[in-house]
């Protein structure tokens, strides 16, 4: 199952170190809110209305928010890491060597620009020395262990009914611009990014040495087959249903489906165990996948094939295909310049070697004392969501007990893996960018695929420990946050209680409502896809969560472009959930020591008034309106501004603390309450 991160680590928008913010304060201050605005009219533009006038997005991002500016200062923390244990020392230990020659590797620049194309010369000719459609479905699943995604994904994954064993999953995939609406939709706006890619695949084409007439062809060849390809990808927003997306079958079964496809010879190629059944996420994808496989020429197939391991590599490669994929970020973000080396290589190296940078990186900042704090707040929360639950109204009793249950199975993560991911075998070496990129890429492909029929890894982490998010996996019924989150805005020593509920005993609490929104409510206390509800209980549910649904998708997103409710209605929900529940955490734990600073006024704001200017505080936002509008395509979170002011429209509690009054926009009319 897909993991329900805190935002949309989007690999397009990774932060600078910008100067440009450098006045603005890290943690929550008194001096990001804008008292001239009236809190029940704008409750966001009241948090951080200052912040905004201040806060400037640098000229390579497409955005700046706590999450950038987090991200950034933990990239200031992992290069002096990564410089350190870059060089010819022959005392370093197993992990520094990889980590300091992968990143080294990367930023020897004058190397790798001397190279050229060479370094996927290789990879091209396995691709052009292609015979036969049957060979091309072994070179595919080659490119697939080295990176690429063309044509389809093949992955391992919890079984849906058996949540204690990984299975094998066929799903859509192979396309290069964001989602399946880029090639669908015919706005003005879609036109122009299909544009962008064509421009973006001759460029390459070019530089790979096809003369301009045949790079133009090539480049039209890929749109042509991406288009089909989406057009038989099932969108988004169907997906979130987890039913939508089981289809376990026999391994004949899937066979029969695509006999294009060569699912044995693919199998074979791609190293995986023998299995009998597999979940086909999308099995009218690969019927159709089957025809145009069929229909495309084997050259056609080959030139696709081909732009897949560029696109791979374009990034990595000399300048002039490095310019050439910025300019296409640029046109699809925003962005308006590129990021420095040394911020590309180290987010190379978090994704390559993400367990040994992330061991270093947790060595030099997380300590138990944190652990310890956080514990205590995961405890607060879970014990508020479950008065929560024996406190609402619409469900039974019958219901309310299976709840109970799924909600004690929670299990959580903290900081960091007990247990660090083993690269021993993987072979990182000096002057060799491309080879380790590739070689880093087929480790961690053979060690998902190996993955299939043996148990779940309980211990696995899904993101590294710097990491600037937060998850929850409906599989496992974890809740997961990474050392990188819990520092400030989100999570302040220095700060009282009522902030940090706001900030991230939020997150907590948003992360344990997954478990319940409209996706995680489907599943268990183990993890299997279970319906646990009584039909009236599933119902009523379901009438809260339109309202919710309804409520978001009434709100613009940038121009005309309106949120989409249903794509962002599990992340809302959760929001919403999060929001009470650490406001009842607060509360009570203030009950219990009236003397807490937290239960004080500060600086003329009361307790509740302090929580919700926390909330406010960790969502500011700016972004490029290029960017904006990609992620309403694609991101299942709303913006910023719709996580605040959403949220507090539905919440009696932020009325009273403000003392609201019925008619103002921060008081909902029909305030939609799920949790
Ligand atoms: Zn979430």
């Amino acid at each position: 199952m897909k993991l329900h991160f805190l935002f949309l680590p989007f690999v397009l928008a990774l932060p600078l170190f910008a100067q440009t913010n450098s006045q603005l304060p890290q943690g929550f201050s008194i001096d990001n809110i804008d008292k001239s605005v009236n809190p029940c009219v704008d409750f966001y533009q009241y948090s951080c209305g200052n912040w905004l006038k201040k806060a400037e997005i640098p000229p390579d991002q497409s955005g700046w928010d706590s999450f950038t500016d987090l991200h950034e200062r933990n990239e200031a923390i992992m290069r002096g890491i990564l410089e350190k244990v870059s060089g010819d020392d022959a005392t370093r230990d197993p992990i520094n060597q990889k980590i300091g020659d992968f990143y080294s590797s990367c930023m020897d620049e004058k190397t790798v620009d001397a190279k050229g194309i060479e370094p996927v010369k290789s990879e091209l000719d396995r691709v052009a020395a292609v015979k036969d459609k049957t060979e091309l479905i072994g070179v595919i699943a080659h490119d697939h262990l080295i990176g690429t995604n063309s044509f389809f994904d093949f992955d391992s994954d919890a079984d849906l009914h058996n949540a204690a064993m990984d299975i094998a999953n066929l799903d859509q995939s192979g396309l290069s611009l964001p989602d399946r609406d880029y090639y669908i939709k015919d706005t003005p706006k879609m036109v122009e990014m299909r544009k962008h890619l064509v421009d973006y695949a001759t460029k390459v084409f070019t530089l790979a040495g096809q003369p301009p007439q045949q790079a133009a062809d090539s480049a039209h060849i890929v749109l042509r087959i991406e288009t089909a390809l989406a057009n038989a990808a099932m969108d988004r927003t169907l997906r979130r249903d987890p039913k939508n997306i089981d289809h376990k079958m026999e391994r004949d079964q899937a066979r029969a489906l695509a006999p294009n496809l060569y699912l044995d010879h693919y199998l074979e190629a791609v190293g995986s165990p023998s299995f009998s059944s597999l979940n086909v996420r999308n099995p009218e994808f690969f019927q159709k996948l089957n025809g145009i496989l069929d229909s495309e020429s084997l050259d056609a197939l080959k030139v696709y094939s081909s732009w897949h391991v560029l696109r791979l590599s374009a990034p990595w490669l000399s300048e002039p295909f490095v310019q050439a994929n910025f300019q296409y970020r640029r046109d699809l973000t925003g962005q308006a310049e590129i990021q420095p080396r040394w911020k590309r290589c180290v987010s190379a190296t978090d994704d390559a070697l993400g367990e040994a940078l992330g061991q270093r990186y947790v060595e030099l900042t997380f300590g138990a004392d944190g652990k310890q704090r956080m514990l205590k707040m995961v405890v607060a929360l879970e014990q508020a969501l479950g008065e929560d639950i024996d406190g609402v109204t619409w469900m039974s009793p019958e219901t309310k007990k299976q709840a109970r249950i799924k909600l004690a199975a929670i299990n959580n993560k903290i900081g960091y893996p007990d247990k660090w991911r083993d690269y021993s075998k993987l072979t990182i070496a000096q002057g060799d960018f491309l080879g380790n990129f590739l070689r880093a890429n087929e480790f961690e492909s053979k060690r998902e695929v190996d993955k299939i029929e043996k148990p779940v890894d309980r211990a696995e982490w899904g993101m590294t420990p710097p990491t600037v998010n937060a998850y929850y996996n409906p599989s496992l019924n974890e809740i997961v946050f990474p050392a990188g989150i819990l520092q400030p805005p989100f999570f302040d020593k220095e700060m009282d209680d009522a902030i940090n509920f706001g900030g991230i005993g939020l997150v907590i609490g948003h992360e344990l409502t997954h478990g319940f929104d409209d996706q995680g409510r489907q599943f268990d206390p183990q993890g299997n896809l279970r319906d646990w509800w009584t039909p009236g209980d599933a119902q009523e549910f379901k009438n809260r969560a339109s309202c919710v649904a309804n409520e978001y998708g009434s709100f613009v997103a940038v121009d005309d472009l309106k949120l989409n409710g249903k794509l962002t209605l599990g992340e809302n929900t959760a929001d919403n959930g999060g929001a009470r529940i650490s406001l009842m955490a607060l509360h009570k734990e203030i009950a219990q020591d009236p003397t807490a600073k937290a239960a004080q006024k500060i600086d003329g704001y009361t307790t509740d008034q302090r929580f919700f200017l926390g909330f406010g505080r960790v969502w500011c936002q700016k972004r490029r309106p290029e960017y904006q509008r990609m992620l309403v395509s694609v991101d299942p979170h709303s913006p910023g501004k719709y996580r605040v002011d959403g949220v507090v429209e539905n919440m009696p509690e932020f009325e009273q603390a403000w003392s609201c009054k019925a008619g103002q926009p921060m008081v909902g009319a029909n305030a939609c309450r799920v949790w």
